[in-house]
């Protein structure tokens, strides 16, 4: 009961990459630098499992940025052709690179993290991809008739990927769709449908992360906008409860969502955002295990896993290690409570 988890990204050590930043310089090259982002994946995995963090993950330490971690070993993408684009209608602009041929796999992409992990671990274990719709809002594109048929055409690609994860035996595949939360229209038009297609034929729990995005100004700004109430979540989550993906996971911690929305989830297991990635403040515990228990007023208990808002990586290290232990031991208080 109320497994614990985390939404993906970790903070990289200095030693590995330039720390608080979202598209970090790695420090070193070549197979010293496959060892420092192995090195780190350890270092992470500890702290999850003395945090009492149950499905843990790599914390993205062998990826720079969750989608181009994956774009980069694809083909069909021209990376000097920078093309720049408005993420996120136009929350902020990032000069991307450009899809000019149908894509493909040119080998595994993940398999050495996830074999890494996977040795180093005896808790289950998640593994984040990034999800058709939001790739498709994080690369230009110029082959592809329109946004939807590119969004088929990476999901197949996600699809590959996926079944080897689960063959390596990755337990949870997540998808992170934060574009969920922008183009609410797009979702229930084709987005679902792509991610039905990323899951094809799966065995393993499947996840979408839906959130407002890290901590960055971009988001923090963008969220200003947003008004008293966020109800984005309303408009896409009656099509998420109707789909097949597993777990759904969303912001309830310190964020403008109205609580009541996730009682949309009925058919879902759901990841509660119990820590604030926006906020440099740890968490106490008691502020954690308050989350949880608000969210189990519309989410049966044994539905919840508690998580954290979205990833870490742009946190200080010990602030996100500390969130890490809050989460664990709020989720505890919790348990205890159910079991008094
Ligand atoms: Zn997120």
């Amino acid at each position: 009961m109320l497994e614990t988890t985390i939404a993906g990204s970790l903070p990289k050590p200095s030693w590995l990459a330039e720390p608080e930043t979202l598209w970090p310089e790695w420090k070193s090259e070549g197979d010293a630098l496959i060892e420092a982002k192995k090195d780190a994946a350890l270092v992470w995995l500890k702290e999850q499992e003395d945090a009492g963090i149950d499905i843990v993950g790599d914390g993205e330490q062998f990826r720079t940025h969750f989608v181009h971690g994956f774009l980069e070993k694809i083909g069909g993408i021209d990376w000097d052709l920078k093309t720049p684009m408005g993420i996120r209608n136009d929350r902020y602009t990032v000069d991307v690179p450009t899809v000019t041929g149908a894509v493909h796999r040119k080998g595994p992409v993940h398999d050495l993290d996830a074999r890494h992990t996977r040795a180093h671990t005896d808790h289950k274990m998640k593994f984040t991809l990034p999800g058709p719709m939001t790739i498709c809002d994080t690369i230009a594109n110029a082959h592809y008739d329109n946004r939807p048929e590119m969004a088929m055409a990476f999901a197949k690609l996600l699809n590959e990927e996926a079944k080897e994860l689960e063959a390596i035996g990755v337990d949870v595949i997540q998808f992170d769709e934060p574009a969920f939360n922008v183009f609410t229209e797009d979702v229930k038009e084709w987005g679902i449908a792509a991610l039905h297609q990323a899951i094809d034929g799966l065995n393993c729990t499947t996840a979408v992360h839906i959130c407002y995005g890290y901590g960055i100004q971009a988001n923090i700004d963008w969220k200003e906008t947003l008004g008293d109430e966020w109800r984005q979540y309303e408009e896409i989550f009656p099509a998420l409860n109707d789909s097949r993906i597993d777990q759904v996971s969303l912001e309830c911690a310190d964020s403008h969502v109205p609580l009541e929305l996730i009682g949309l989830l009925k058919n879902k297991q759901v990841m509660v955002g119990a820590i604030d990635v926006a906020s440099t403040e740890i968490e106490s515990p008691e502020k954690v295990a308050d989350t949880i228990r608000k969210a189990m007023a519309y989410v049966d208990a044994d539905r919840v896993l508690p998580c954290t808002n979205c990833g870490m990586a742009p946190l200080n290290r010990s602030v996100a290690a500390g969130k890490l232990k809050a989460l664990g031991a709020g989720a505890r208080i919790v348990r205890n409570e159910l079991a008094g």
